[in-house]
């Protein structure tokens, strides 16, 4: 029966790509607009996105951050300010010529990020070492021309949050950047149940402007690796470029310390790859707008749905619980909650009322168990506390397992192709070898981790001393 409810979603294993079109299109995530590389998240995506949000949030203002708003729109002499910074948007800015039909005297860009913005605030509202550190933050969209897109992997458009934040000494913004990255990386391993890497960036790979860039890294279920969220300590980089500057206890003038820091809607594309399966989308409890949903059995007879409304008040107390009455046949839903990786389903029919109990099918291992009228608040509590836990031992197993060493070029190349996952291997520190281990195998470096080991001595690419471990993994 299950085989033909499920014969719309490719196999994950036939054509992973593909696989993930049919998931985010037919778990109601997205709709596809007539903007090319442009979505329309819909209400279930949209919640998805909310409860990440308000988590985050929740733990942004928490470490004394304030939420603003900036302008959607940079002007071009303020863009060009910071010349790496520009350098590293222009290939992908969407540029504003023209009011109604008259040309602009200065073209606008509409914002790719808005680190200019923020210096350019800061620059006017800090004067003494007393208005430090500013502690902002804000949630918005942001645009880049992306030549290939795929839903919330990459858009033109995406959805995200983005602090920036100024203080008096390199220790204090260093400080930002390291407990922000932190509240990231609990995000995805607390709520979200994805194990991350954290790390530092490498020059090539880090933010244009920054001083340093530290990253989290997951890996998906078909070994590629997704950049989950960013800090970036500035040093006074901006603060020369826009002349920020305080006057210290002492009365002389300093430049400010900066970091900026963003966690985009992308990570619902590491959700999807990371816990889905053959049936569709599979939702940590703690990030899931419906943990539970209630299909009734035999909802005609009489006492069946009475009995199934009381179970979603009472339960309501605990867990976020929908029910569905609507008269479509409980093999269909069954099939569309699956699909939409609500972690409990929670069946209910005469011969349960009769019985005094219910049956949970959990959907991480489609598991079914039998619980008495009783015991369910405290048994269904327990069971999404399992899912969590599961879920997140699951993902971590998954990683280790596709997590190699390699100490030459050859096995580097080899452990792609015959176990793509991360690689763990030493570098030398040369632009060189990291260009050409990327071009050799399209695997790029995505962090030097905070916890390093010594898999050997030698760079993997040019047999020099290495002393740098370096995470290597093809990406999204
Ligand atoms: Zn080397």
């Amino acid at each position: 029966m299950a085989k033909e409810f499920v014969k719309d979603v490719t196999a994950m294993d036939d054509d992973f790509a593909q696989w993930y079109t049919d998931v985010v299109t037919k778990a109601d995530l997205i709709d596809y607009s007539s903007v090319r590389g442009s979505m329309i998240i819909r209400p279930y995506g949209y919640a998805l996105w909310d409860n990440i949000k308000n988590e985050l949030d929740r733990r942004i203002k928490e470490t004394g951050h304030e939420n603003v708003y900036m302008p959607l729109f940079i002007p071009e002499s303020l863009l060009q300010k910071e010349k790496d910074h520009v350098e590293g948007f222009a290939p992908e800015v969407a540029w504003v010529t023209h009011g109604g039909s008259e040309k602009l005297a200065e073209r606008l860009v509409v914002r790719p990020t808005s680190e200019v913005l923020f210096c350019e605030h800061y620059s006017n509202i800090i004067h003494s070492y007393r208005d430090l550190p500013k502690l902002y933050n804000q949630w918005a969209n942001v645009v880049r021309w992306e030549k290939t897109t795929r839903p919330f992997l990459r858009t033109l458009e995406f959805l995200w949050q983005e602090g920036h934040t100024a203080h008096a000494t390199d220790e204090d913004a260093m400080e930002e950047t390291i407990k922000m990255l932190n509240v990231y990386a609990a995000i995805c391993e607390e709520i979200l149940a994805i194990p991350v890497v954290k790390g530092q960036k490498t020059e090539k790979e880090k933010f244009a402007g920054a001083k340093a860039t530290f990253t989290i890294e997951s890996l998906m279920h078909d070994g590629k690796a997704l950049q989950s969220g960013t800090s970036h300590h500035f040093g006074t980089g901006f603060a020369e470029a826009f002349n920020i500057q305080y006057t210290d206890k002492e009365g002389k003038l300093q430049y400010v310390h900066q970091t900026s820091w963003g966690f985009t809607t992308r990570i619902i594309g590491a959700l999807i790859m990371v816990h889905g399966d053959d049936r569709g989308l599979v939702i940590p409890p703690k990030a899931a707008p419906t943990q539970v949903m209630i299909v009734p059995i035999a909802q005609h007879k009489e006492g069946v749905l009475d009995f199934a409304y009381d179970l979603k008040k009472s339960l309501g107390q605990v867990a976020r619980v929908e029910i569905d009455a609507s008269d479509k046949k409980p093999g269909w839903k069954f099939n569309e909650y699956e699909m939409k990786g609500i972690p409990v389903r929670l069946e209910v029919g005469p011969k349960d009322i009769e019985n005094k109990q219910v049956v949970l099918v959990r959907r991480d291992t489609l598991e079914k168990v039998f619980v008495p009228l009783d015991q369910l608040e405290t048994k269904l509590v327990e069971l999404l506390d399992e899912i969590q836990t599961n879920l997140y031992n699951k993902a971590l197993a998954h990683r280790e397992e596709r997590t190699t060493v390699a100490v030459t070029l050859d096995e580097l190349k080899q452990s792609l192709e015959a176990k793509p996952g991360f690689i763990k291997a030493m570098w030398c520190g040369d632009l060189a070898c990291e260009e050409k281990i990327k071009e050799d195998t399209t695997a790029t470096s995505r962090c030097m981790p905070f916890e390093q080991e010594q898999v050997s001595d030698k760079c993997v690419c040019c047999g020099k001393t290495a002393d740098k471990m370096v995470y290597w993994a093809k990406a999204y």
